[in-house]
């Protein structure tokens, strides 16, 4: 086989086989096939796109250029949901422990993030003491014994996705849907797990701005998915404003704590509840959609949730004080930020509220910058409210860096007008 065929066939809107793509993946991440013709590669690929089964083949070879996590060895069905990505997403802080609170098994591999906030696990590493890494074998013993652990991704998961996704970056091949649904797969593919909900995101705030293209992208991965042998589901939620209220690695850990208490936000608990019932049904636990939502309000409301919060963060050394006294998580500096119209609240734009939480120092621009834990915002309104002139709409949890610019980035990203303005949350499903 030569790549340059290969580059010719894709160029004139041929289908490759598995062999053809896996033989690209795997010469080019052990640098036997240079940038310069992966990157027409690409090319040819953003014109011609690909099939479901190409985009299958792309995803797993790319999951077994690293490491496979293997959770057989845990009894019964281990579920993981992804997230596209939004401003103020902290939901799997808080499924994670409301599902083993109900016998689901979540053995959850998270990564850092790179943007407004940091990912999962940076939020987690806000409690002192929090072990984000494990060894496999406590791992895996840890989902045995108290049917959840939360750690960084240990390994080399999916190398090709990271050498591809860093050429795409600077070849203008980052918005692709087959190759960014088979970037993300490829990496939920080595997670180990029997079922995953996808979230995938819609809205000015998200990765994807139209409905249309999410659902493009939510149906290639979930086909990618079944055809990989898991049980998928995908739903596509608003990101025209920010999930919940308050954004920056401390402060979305103290929203989760509330929402674990029965006392979170209405738009958080809704998309939380939606995928739980999705994986408690995937799970066979529970057989009715419906029924399987009571079941997971009742756990948020009854403290069962929270007492599984308790028993992760004990397992993995995590400082208790702190999901007693979640305050101690923000910074006790605060800069309040005023509306200055009348009106209701029609628009927030989330991408701007995230730009304002990573200039007070809650994100990373660069993979080597650090963050700091206990900045970041609390948004006191959201679209349909009304507000009056000087109503505080925003508490920004500061240290000294990047205060006015992200108080002027928050007024910016609020529109308010006359008339009352109500968002759809879960904008659809696909199976
Ligand atoms: N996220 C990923 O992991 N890969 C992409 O290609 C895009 C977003």
């Amino acid at each position: 086989m030569h790549i340059v065929d290969l580059i010719t066939k894709k160029r004139d809107g041929k289908t490759l086989t598995k062999e053809e793509i896996s033989f690209i993946i795997k010469n080019y991440t052990e640098g036997k096939i240079p940038d310069y013709q992966m990157s027409a590669f690409l090319m040819a690929t953003y014109f011609n796109q690909m099939t479901d089964e190409e985009s299958t083949y792309l995803a797993l070879a790319m999951r077994d250029s690293g490491d496979v996590i293997d959770l057989s060895i845990i009894k019964g069905i281990k579920v993981d949901k992804h997230s596209t990505g939004g401003v103020g997403d902290k939901v799997t802080l808080i499924l994670g422990p409301l599902l083993a609170s109900l016998g689901v098994k979540f053995a959850k591999m998270s990564g850092r993030g790179l943007g407004h906030t940091g990912g999962t696990i940076d939020k987690l590493e806000s409690i002192p003491g929090y072990q984000v890494e494990l060894q496999v074998e406590d791992f895996i013993k840890q989902v045995e014994e108290i049917g959840i652990a939360i750690v960084g991704q240990s390994g080399d998961v999916a190398p090709a996705d990271k050498k591809l996704y860093a050429l795409r970056d600077v070849t203008a091949t980052v918005d692709v849907i087959p190759l960014i649904a088979s970037s993300i797969m490829s990496k939920k593919l080595a997670s180990g797990a029997d079922a995953i909900v996808l979230d995938v995101k819609v809205g000015h705030g998200a990765f994807m701005k139209t409905e249309e293209e999410a659902i493009k992208l939510a149906t290639l991965m979930v086909e990618i998915g079944r055809l990989a042998g898991k049980k998928m589901t995908a739903i596509l939620t608003g990101m025209d404003e920010p999930l919940g209220h308050k954004i920056g690695n401390g402060l979305e850990v103290y929203e989760a704590i509330e929402t674990l208490h029965g006392r979170g936000p209405k738009d958080l608990v809704e998309v939380t509840v939606e995928i739980g019932a999705h994986l408690l049904l995937d799970a066979k636990i529970e057989s009715d959609f419906e029924v399987a939502k009571k079941r997971l309000h009742q756990a948020l409301n009854d403290e069962s949730a929270f007492n599984k919060m308790v028993e992760l963060i004990s397992a993995q050394g995590g400082n208790m004080d702190v999901l007693y006294h979640p305050e101690s998580l923000l910074s006790d500096e605060v800069v309040s930020v005023l509306a200055e119209n009348e009106g209701y609240i029609t628009d927030i734009n989330a991408l701007d509220i995230g730009k304002a939480a990573m200039r007070l120092g809650a994100g990373r621009e660069t993979k080597e910058d650090s963050i700091l834990m206990d900045v970041g915002l609390d948004l006191h309104k959201k679209i349909g409210d009304h507000v009056k002139k000087d109503d505080v709409i925003a508490t920004l949890y500061v240290r000294d860096k990047g205060i006015e610019e992200a108080k002027q980035l928050v007024k910016d990203a609020l529109t308010i007008g006359k008339v009352r303005k109500e968002v759809l949350l879960i904008k659809n499903t696909i199976k």
